[in-house]
């Protein structure tokens, strides 16, 4: 018999994230069989993948018609993934959706009405919603038996008590759906399943968890559930990113846009695209670049970087009335123990009693053991989560079709 598998893919403006996962039935956790991705979709595309847990990543240059769009970069995904799984086919297909609105607060199952209110969602996220649904139609198209799952990076944050999931607006926006939804969910998710497993007290109490990537929140969790978020509507709020700008007065629009004559497009490229530690740094996005660059510029976007975390992670910690642990994801909060050090630093006020040699190693821990609060490191897996919710609402639909 061919095993379950199950593919998800994380669909960026130019880029195509994919996994395949070996999803056999029981109650074993999805085991991981290839990795990859597609960058640079339209322009000068790349692939990188490693195709099997044991085996050497590879990486390959790609014609332009290879990966051209969505589409094709799937397609040429797929070609990759059989030269090593030739039997394979995905039974299910879990797609990164960013965002859910004020409805999805789990992953479901793609129907044409599900499409049809994700559509309807896009101009809630312009920049990243029409590319996830154009890997949705991708793999419709290449697996029109399979079932689709839309995991939602919102999803996550929906329980959010009401004082957190406004705005100080007129009544009617908060209706319309202009509200604080937060991202960042099934990184979150992940992390939080993987405390309840490895300490589950902690779990039960008051956690921040600060995911620094290239995007980058925090997310204040009580018991497990979110409470508070630091992005907000869009994927644009909060701490500052390697090309977003994140909080901002909204003034500086109407300056930008009546004294400066930019258009609304404009500002909105400039928000999402050309700010963050590039626009500070004039230099890079990329936190390792900036590390190495021994320039003024730099250190003002780090400084800055590091200075809205220790803001945000105090704002954070008051809306869960204190803090037991801080745990630190993401590629930056995974790898760069100078940042974590620097956030952790004079912070004993709050609980937090940093660990040099521990941080300085990456170990899990990297606390003392008089620290009140514990701080962690704890690598991210969204990609799991996407495969859980695919093993489980295809074990859903199986036990439907057997009534
Ligand atoms: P992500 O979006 O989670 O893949 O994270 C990407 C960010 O992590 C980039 O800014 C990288 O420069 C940063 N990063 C990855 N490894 C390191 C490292 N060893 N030290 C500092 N930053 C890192």
């Amino acid at each position: 018999m061919v095993r379950p598998v199950a593919l998800t893919l994380n669909a960026g403006s130019s880029s195509l994230k994919f996994s395949l996962y070996d999803i056999a039935q029981g109650p074993a956790e999805p085991t991981l069989m290839a990795v990859g991705q597609v960058d640079s979709i339209g322009g000068k595309p790349k692939l990188k993948a490693t195709l099997s847990p044991a085996s050497p990543a590879i990486t390959r240059e790609l014609t332009a018609s290879e990966a051209s769009n969505h589409t094709s970069a799937l397609a040429t995904a797929l070609g990759v993934l059989r030269t090593q799984y030739p039997e394979a086919r995905a039974c299910v297909v879990g797609h990164r959706v960013v965002h859910g609105g004020p409805h999805f607060s789990a992953p479901v199952v793609v129907t044409e009405a599900v499409m049809n209110e994700m559509r309807d969602l896009s101009p809630f996220a312009p920049i990243h919603q029409p590319h996830n649904l154009a890997g949705i139609e991708a793999a419709q198209a290449a697996f029109p038996e399979a079932l689709q799952v839309a995991c939602f990076d919102t999803a996550f944050h929906r329980a959010h008590p009401k004082v957190n999931d406004t705005f100080a607006l007129p009544r009617e926006y908060y209706d319309k759906g202009v509200r604080r939804y937060g991202f960042h969910g099934l990184s979150y998710e992940y992390i939080t399943g993987e405390l309840k497993t490895i300490a589950p007290l902690l779990h039960d109490g008051r956690v921040v968890v600060a995911h620094l990537g290239n995007g980058a929140s925090m997310c204040a969790i009580l018991g497990g559930r979110s409470v508070a978020s630091t992005m907000g509507f869009t994927a644009l709020d909060g701490l500052p990113m390697g090309t977003r700008c994140g909080q901002i007065d909204p003034g500086v629009i109407f300056y930008m846009v009546q004294q400066e004559g930019k258009t609304i497009d404009e500002v909105r490229d400039l928000f999402y695209y050309k700010s963050g530690l590039l626009g500070m740094s004039g230099i890079s996005n990329d936190m390792r670049t900036l590390e190495a660059a021994d320039v003024p510029e730099a250190h003002e976007a780090i400084d800055y970087f590091v200075f809205r975390i220790r803001r945000e992670l105090g704002g954070l910690a008051a809306a869960l009335g204190g803090l037991d642990a801080l745990i630190f994801c993401g590629g930056i909060g995974e790898n760069s123990r100078k940042i974590r050090r620097r956030i952790c630093e004079g912070m004993s006020w709050i609980g937090l009693e940093l660990d040099h040699d521990q941080n300085d190693v990456s170990a899990r821990v990297i606390s003392t053991e008089f620290s009140r609060a514990r701080i962690m490191v704890i690598p991210t897996n969204e990609e799991l989560v996407i495969a859980r919710a695919c093993k489980s609402l295809l074990a859903r639909q199986h036990a439907q079709a057997a009534e």
